[in-house]
């Protein structure tokens, strides 16, 4: 399979390893938002969190905060963002799933809410969330 995360996982790609075990790699993104900007890898190829099975969307989460508490530290950042692009709609560009931590500063520039949309009232935003909850 023509998978650049499987090609690193596998040695076959250089990459910045920053924790290993047996289920997930974490790596610095190669063009970070800011320095820091890290990617939790599981080991075995799936799409993105919907392809996942539930062990290792609960796992992540454990990693997520170990890692995240480390960059915090070790970065003296103010924030940070903990994001997965799901499709590309939602900006996937490698289709091998994987979370991003990216370390914030309050004078960076980088922004994720440029266009957001309004309710047009409270019955639409009702119905939305009717729609959503007959799929739990
Ligand atoms: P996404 O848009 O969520 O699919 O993000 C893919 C991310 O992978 C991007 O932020 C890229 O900069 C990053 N990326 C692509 N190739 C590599 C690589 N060889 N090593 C580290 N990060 C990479
Ligand atoms: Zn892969």
């Amino acid at each position: 399979m023509d998978c650049i995360f499987c090609k690193i996982i596998n040695n076959e790609l250089p990459s910045c390893k920053i924790y290993e075990d047996e289920e997930f790699l974490a790596i610095l993104d190669i063009m970070p938002i800011n320095y820091g900007h890290t990617l939790i890898i599981p080991k075995a190829h799936f799409k993105h969190i919907l392809d996942m099975p539930e062990s290792y969307a609960e796992n992540i989460y454990k990693i997520v905060k170990k890692l995240s508490q480390a960059i915090k530290e070790a970065l003296k950042c103010d924030g940070l963002n903990i994001i997965q692009n799901v499709e590309k709609a939602g900006g996937q560009e490698v289709f091998h799933s994987h979370l991003h931590i990216i370390p914030r500063y309050l004078d960076d520039a980088f922004k994720l809410n440029l266009s957001k949309k309004r309710y047009e009232n409270n019955n639409a935003m009702q119905i939305v969330a009717e729609k959503i909850s007959q799929y739990l």
